[in-house]
């Protein structure tokens, strides 16, 4: 039996800080403040559904409960992985993410959430927060409390193409004018540290969680400088960006054609660039800019011809 890749459609999120730059992939978005895509997600808050195929209609989630198999068997009681894009118009709030063993006791067996973020697009000049400046846990604490966050926070400028490892206990936040692939653990579990004295149309201050921010941020914060390794198989750029405990996930970019095999329990393929198509035996799967492809667990000889850029990831 043929093995197909499965294609499949986000959900949207409006958000307080998004804009309408998904609406260049093609997308039919749900507002003027669209912050988030869904492209990989098998979530209690979002569901990404299959549009093609022997599975078309299921979600992500019931894939992963019942056809088990199209992941090589992989247990875990959730689909691993989470794969969004984030369109920021606005800045977002300066957050951080507990490890496993801090969500499973603080936060009901729920994940913790290490994360990593691909500039697709961003304005000149563009921010983001990665990491800050205390030495100890109680100068972090003396700075929080005395409010001196342009001391505190380290402020990093982007340009497209950058690629940024986020794990638990980093804080983090995307400044606006920044369009980026974000893939993380499956958990939505995020203690907001600060969010720039900003108040809702109500004039309500969104609700902040200092003591655990403070008990999950790394001190000190060393952002983590990744190696990347290239390698070119025919007509196609690889470019491993982060292998980690949690996914590893790397750029391809295609100009041309090239032959390849899928031989990983499954594989994401995220369409930022570009066109093409995928042959795999007698098939031919057309792909464009916007597009969100799995390949199963057996899906083995592939080619892919055309121009693109992909951001692919797996266990
Ligand atoms: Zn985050």
């Amino acid at each position: 039996m043929t093995i197909e890749p499965l294609f499949f459609k986000p959900v949207f999120k409006e958000r307080i800080w998004g804009g309408t730059a998904l609406a260049d992939f093609g997308y039919t978005i749900p507002s003027q403040r669209t912050g988030e895509c869904w492209a990989f997600a098998a979530h209690q808050n979002g569901q990404s559904v299959v549009q093609n195929g022997m599975y078309k209609g299921l979600t992500l989630s019931e894939l992963w409960e019942h056809h088990r198999h199209l992941f090589g068997q992989l247990e875990g009681d959730r689909f691993p992985l989470l794969t969004k894009i984030l369109d920021a118009d606005q800045d977002l709030s300066v957050q951080v993410h507990p490890n496993d063993e801090f969500a499973k006791i603080h936060e009901n067996g729920e994940l913790g959430k290490t994360e990593c973020w691909y500039i697709i697009d961003c304005e000149k000049d563009a921010e983001i927060i990665y990491g800050h400046n205390a030495k100890t846990k109680e100068e972090l604490i003396a700075m929080i409390k005395r409010g001196k966050w342009e001391e505190l926070l380290r402020r990093v400028k982007v340009k497209p193409g950058d690629f940024f490892y986020v794990p638990s206990g980093t804080v983090h936040a995307i400044g606006k004018g920044i369009l980026a692939l974000e893939t993380q653990q499956n958990s939505d579990t995020t203690y907001r540290l600060y969010d720039y004295d900003r108040k809702d149309e109500e004039g309500k201050l969104r609700e902040l969680h200092l003591e655990k921010s403070i008990e999950v941020i790394e001190v000190p914060s060393i952002p983590e400088r990744q190696t990347v390794h290239h390698e070119q198989i025919e007509d196609l750029l690889t470019t491993t960006l982060i292998e980690c405990a949690y996914f590893s996930v790397g750029k391809w970019k295609l100009s041309g054609s090239a032959s390849l095999m899928q031989q990983k329990p499954f594989l994401l393929i995220s369409v930022i660039e570009g066109e093409g198509h995928m042959i795999s035996g007698e098939y031919v799967y057309p792909f464009i800019k916007g597009d969100h492809m799995l390949l199963p667990h057996g899906f083995g000889e592939f080619k892919l011809e055309g121009y693109a850029e992909c951001i692919v990831s797996h266990l």
